[in-house]
């Protein structure tokens, strides 16, 4: 075999016989290694007989550069919703100059909401930390703090909202339940930090405790994120599906590849209702760029997971299986460290090419892969559900207050009037969570930052003419109000935190 102009020859020098058509694709070469390795990948493809239609489309630094700050062409979106398929290999992002990342714009436009990412060693053929790992770590994909909704509201003070939504957590929660049930996994693990964010996290934990109970053969489990994290790291192997929030997922995702024992292995998918992106989990390597030695192995799980997405599980099992077959017989790229196992190093083609003479042949210790493995799951849609009644019982009214030594109790009394005269009652003051007046301690650190709680003197419910007059009256006198929070209950429940010492 061997490349020429971009396209792969068969020993003999005759061209490889063009995919057949089939399922119709969208493929991104990317950018640094991204054009060897998926070159790679297309060519086993091929060689495996995969039934795919490929679409080329352009992103990544070309498009950057050519001043689409998104770094994708808007022909290229046509393609994509056409296609549903996006088989992409890892792009630059080039640095300031307001460039916006690649895969969150691809993910939030096209709703990928679930990324899955599994995580697996193949000891003893690849060195590995942790020799038993075999997890799938399933993060949700456009809530959380990703949502990019950030403030500076003072001189001293920013702020990140962090967006925990119920239809968005059902949705994740059901899908990595599904697909433990489609996989044949015991067991789902959430993550989250729900004594601290009662609220957030505490939704997540609330939907996976009832998420779970219908799926009464497979063990639900919770942790708290940095124990979790801190198991992931030490005791891998007793991991099997794990379902968290976006941020927890990007890190313990890193965690967890970290412990397979390297970037150059992995695959990751994901996942929308109408759409799916399959890519390797590393970046572009500009450093190993062109050299014929990077590793196609991330992209070619990214590939198994998108033919076993479309259906065509056959072809990702001979393809999967040829691979494993190759790490089983010491052919290893640089990454993967073949002289601990006395092996010499290969190439990109030279390794790409062992895969290709191992289709049709199964691995004799690694376990082997067959058609039904990673099914995809077929339901995670959330249940309609009724509205809860909503009640608005306070309001919190955050200042930029910067006077009087920023003493609390001249910033308490001055408010006291101000809610007397509204007709409302101030319940607390908090700086940065911690109340500071009525009481307080003199050691509490305080910012420019004030959160001021009012509620009705009686304790009964209000409505927005209150938290207008409220306003109205904090801004006659000379107080800097820079945001609102109201405080609701919904059936009944709490849908707030209280402060600390409230
Ligand atoms: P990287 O993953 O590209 O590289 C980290 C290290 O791993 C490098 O030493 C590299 O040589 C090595 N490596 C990565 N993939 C390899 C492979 N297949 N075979 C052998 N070695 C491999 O991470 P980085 O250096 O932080 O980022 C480089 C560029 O990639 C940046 O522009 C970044 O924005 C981009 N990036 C893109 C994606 C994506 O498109 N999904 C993801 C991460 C980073």
């Amino acid at each position: 075999m061997q490349v020429s102009s971009g396209i792969w020859f068969s020993n003999n020098g005759a061209a490889m016989p063009a995919i057949r058509t089939s399922v119709p694709v969208a493929v991104a070469a990317g950018d640094g290694i991204g054009p060897e390795i998926m070159e790679a990948v297309l060519f086993l493809l091929r060689e495996a007989g995969a039934r795919l239609d490929i679409r080329t489309i352009e992103v990544g630094e070309s498009v950057y550069r050519r001043g689409v700050t998104s770094g994708i062409d808007p022909d290229a979106w046509a393609t994509l919703r056409e296609t549903g398929i996006f088989l992409k290999a890892p792009i630059t992002t080039p640095q300031g100059g307001g460039y916006k990342s690649l895969n969150v714009t691809i993910r939030k436009t096209l709703g990928l909401f679930a990324n899955v990412r599994p995580c697996r060693t193949y000891h003893p053929f690849v060195e590995a930390p942790h020799p038993g790992i075999d997890m799938v770590i399933v993060r949700e994909n456009e809530e959380d703090t990703y949502a990019g909704i950030e403030h500076r509201q003072t001189a001293e003070v920013t702020q990140c909202l962090k967006l925990i939504t119920s239809p968005g957590t059902e949705k994740i929660i059901r899908y990595a339940f599904e697909y433990a049930k489609a996989n044949g996994r015991n067991k789902v693990t959430c993550l989250t930090k729900d004594n601290i964010m009662k609220v957030t996290d505490g939704l997540f934990h609330k939907v996976f405790d009832r998420i779970s109970a219908e799926y009464p053969s497979i063990v639900a489990d919770h942790r708290i994120i940095d124990i979790g994290a801190a198991l992931i790291a030490r005791h891998p192997e007793r991991f099997d599906v794990v379902v968290c929030p976006n941020l927890y997922g990007d890190i313990v995702s890193d965690i967890a590849a970290e412990q397979t024992g390297g970037v150059g292995l992995a695959g990751s998918m994901n996942i929308g209702e109408h759409c799916a992106m399959f890519e390797a989990v590393h970046g572009s390597a500009p450093d190993i760029a062109g050299k014929d030695i990077a590793n196609p192995s991330g992209l070619l799980q990214a590939a198994v997971l998108m033919l076993q997405h479309i259906g065509q599980g056959d072809v990702a099992a001979v393809l999967q299986n040829a691979w494993l077959s190759t790490l089983e017989d010491g052919i290893l790229t640089a990454d993967m460290q073949p002289e601990i196992g006395g092996g010499a190093v290969a190439s990109t083609r030279a390794f790409t090419q062992a895969v290709a003479q191992r289709l049709g042949k199964e691995p004799d210790a690694l376990r082997p892969a067959r058609p039904s493995l990673h099914a995809m799951p077929t339901s995670w849609k959330p249940a309609a559900r009724e509205k809860p009644v909503k009640e608005l019982v306070g309001v919190d009214v955050f200042l930029d207050w910067d006077q009087d030594g920023r003493y609390p109790p001249v910033l308490g009394s001055r408010l006291e009037s101000v809610a007397e005269a509204a007709g409302l009652k101030l319940v607390m003051i908090t700086n940065r969570g911690v109340k500071v007046y009525p009481g307080g301690h003199p050691e509490t650190f305080c910012t420019d930052h004030w959160r001021c709680r009012f509620r009705d003197p009686d304790g009964s419910v209000m409505d927005n003419r209150k938290v207008l007059t409220l306003l109205s009256l904090v801004d006659q006198a000379g107080l800097d109000f820079i945001k609102t929070e109201h405080l609701y209950t919904f059936d009944g429940e709490r849908g707030y935190s209280l402060g600390q010492g409230e």
